[in-house]
């Protein structure tokens, strides 16, 4: 970004955007497109695009459309579409009826392809795809012409109408842009159009079974949408000079879109290319592809993150041209951000340990009020029950603690979140030695909110009423990878790195009664452990929570910091 555009708070997407709205190229229109390919699961990458594409229509007026690139007709099904239309929308985003599928446009794109060919411009040629790979050259050395590039326009014709008709095996041949075998640009020399792929199609069935590349579909398609800007990752740039002179050669008036290039989102400790990520899901290291540990957008959404949220990272992150690798720190930051505006304060515990308070009446219930949101007042205040049993976590008990800890142990005291000071007075083990409970008491006169001058103990512990407590499992995650950069080593497999302590379920946890009408995606902050949101999959007969994140934001950290 130059300093100017840094100034004026815009990428360099928004400025060539700006400068072609005011110089009224393709009269001043916005228009772009989400593309994907219907062959898995969308990543957080894809957000990032999405985001991006949307995000520019949203801000300079105009429109984008979602299209399938559905040229590649044996690896795409229907599940994967659905599941893109679904990621799309609960990231805010509409595309109205713009509804589009490259393969609509095979007949149009059929139709050129026979324009080159009359015009002396693509040729069918007999090679194998190897050979042609094999005689390309390198970029200092020119490809070898094939033998079959010059023949008749007629015979070209003949033979591409044969190919469509169905005559020929495939890979016996396929047509060739004739363009420059010597060019120094690789993806100029005579790339392939066409190839023949006898195979059946989600949308146009068994209507082909010759079929376009890339990059011959994707700016025609473009074209046809009137699309304006065509924004896609940096690897694509090479290809740009293929993506004007396919055009330039069927385009007529003043109306051309424009490939523009950015650099793709990497995560740490993530792998995301859709492949790989099949690859975790087909081999079972996930449970599908909305595991929450997986960096799909289903997969977000399941472990608790909100659309807001990702929107968020995705403005953050910013728009670069060179590659970098985003912290996934970053990502988790943006989730706690969000959710600690939104998520109501409950308590819940993981690891349940009894305690009995025996100065506490028998068969008396109280109901103490708290906050919901301490951020957000207007979130209002709930009541909780309180008796004489209740569950703390066992980790914030120690028999022997050293000197800093300030939470539970023998003859110490604690604040009960909402509640009482309490002090331990006695240790129940069973046979083997381990605490199966407390013998505690408390003092009445230390009830919280009723005054503002009790006093004061240093560790206040989260808790909740042994006999209103609702039993939940709780999974905790961490990250899939134990690298950085798992799919970084030529002589690893990604795989390898895969972190066997990325799920941990804990099916004993006991939650206070307000969680028990919670549906899935409500989103909580479970008070000092983290933010939660029940599962996709939990019932009333058994609730499932997943941690989203820890309340412990190591990015706030890191950028205090620098
Ligand atoms: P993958 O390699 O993960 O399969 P892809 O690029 O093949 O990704 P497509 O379905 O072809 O996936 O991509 C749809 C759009 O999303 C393209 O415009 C592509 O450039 C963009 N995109 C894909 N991955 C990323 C990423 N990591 N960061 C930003 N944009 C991405
Ligand atoms: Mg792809």
């Amino acid at each position: 970004m130059s300093e100017e555009e840094h100034k004026k708070g815009r990428n360099f997407i928004e400025a060539i955007v700006e400068k072609d709205i005011s110089e009224n190229n393709n009269d001043g229109r916005v228009h772009t497109r989400f593309p994907p390919e219907p062959n898995g699961y969308l990543h957080i990458g894809h957000a990032k695009s999405i985001c991006l594409n949307f995000g520019l229509t949203e801000k300079y007026g105009g429109k984008t459309n979602l299209r399938f690139d559905d040229t590649n007709p044996t690896k795409e099904e229907m599940e994967y579409i659905e599941s893109i239309k679904e990621d799309v929308s609960w990231l805010g985003f509409d595309w109205e009826d713009r509804e589009y599928y490259a393969s609509d446009y095979f007949e149009q794109l059929y139709q050129w392809a026979e324009l080159l060919i009359k015009e002396g411009k693509a040729y069918v040629d007999d090679q194998s795809v190897e050979e042609i790979a094999a005689t390309r050259g390198t970029p200092t050395r020119p490809g070898k012409i094939s033998p079959y590039r010059e023949r008749s326009i007629e015979e070209n014709l003949d033979l591409f109408r044969r190919m469509k008709a169905g005559e020929f095996e495939n890979g016996a041949r396929v047509l060739r842009a004739k363009i420059d075998m010597a060019s120094p640009n690789m993806h100029l020399r005579d790339p392939i159009m066409y190839r023949i792929l006898h195979a059946y199609h989600q949308r146009t069935k068994n209507e082909w079974c010759i079929y376009p590349m890339y990059d011959y579909a994707h700016g025609q398609s473009d074209y046809i949408e009137t699309i304006t800007h065509s924004i896609c990752t940096l690897e694509f740039e090479v290809h740009r000079p293929l993506y004007d002179w396919f055009l330039d050669q069927i385009a007529t008036g003043d109306y051309r879109p424009k490939q523009i290039e950015f650099a793709r989102l990497n995560l740490s400790y993530t792998v995301m290319s859709k492949r790989r990520l099949m690859e975790l899901v087909k081999e079972g290291y996930v449970d599908g592809w909305d595991d929450p540990r997986m960096p799909t957008i289903s997969g977000l959404r399941r472990r608790g993150f909100t659309p807001e949220s990702i929107r968020n990272f995705s403005e953050k992150v910013g728009v670069a041209k060179r590659d970098n690798v985003i912290d996934v720190a970053l990502l988790e930051h943006s989730v706690r951000e969000d959710l600690n505006k939104k998520a109501q304060r409950v308590m819940g515990v993981l690891d349940p340990l009894k305690i009995v308070i025996e100065n506490y009446p028998h068969d008396v219930t109280e109901e103490l009020e708290t906050i919901n949101n301490p951020e957000d007042e207007s979130m209002g205040y709930r009541k909780i029950p309180f008796s004489r049993e209740i569950y703390i976590d066992r980790n914030d008990f120690m028999e022997d603690p050293p000197r800093k800890f300030f939470r539970l142990s023998p003859g110490k005291e604690v604040r009960l979140k909402s509640a009482y000071i309490i002090k331990c007075e006695d240790i129940v083990k069973d046979h083997q030695g381990n605490i199966t409970e407390l013998k505690c008491s408390y003092d009445p006169e230390t009830k919280s909110g009723a005054s503002q001058s009790n006093r004061k103990v240093k560790g206040t512990l989260h808790w909740v009423s042994a006999p209103h407590a609702i039993n939940a499992e709780v999974r905790l995650y961490d990250r899939l990878f134990n690298d950085e950069d798992p799919a970084g080593y030529k002589d690893h497999d990604f795989k390898e790195f895969f972190n066997e302590k990325s799920l941990n379920i804990l099916k004993e946890c006991k939650l206070e009664p307000s969680l028990k009408d919670a549906i899935p995606e409500d989103r909580f902050q479970f008070q000092r452990i983290g933010y939660f949101c029940v599962d996709r999959y939990s019932t009333s007969e058994k609730l499932i929570f997943n941690r989203t994140v820890t309340l412990r934001d190591t990015w706030a950290k890191i950028s205090q910091k620098k």
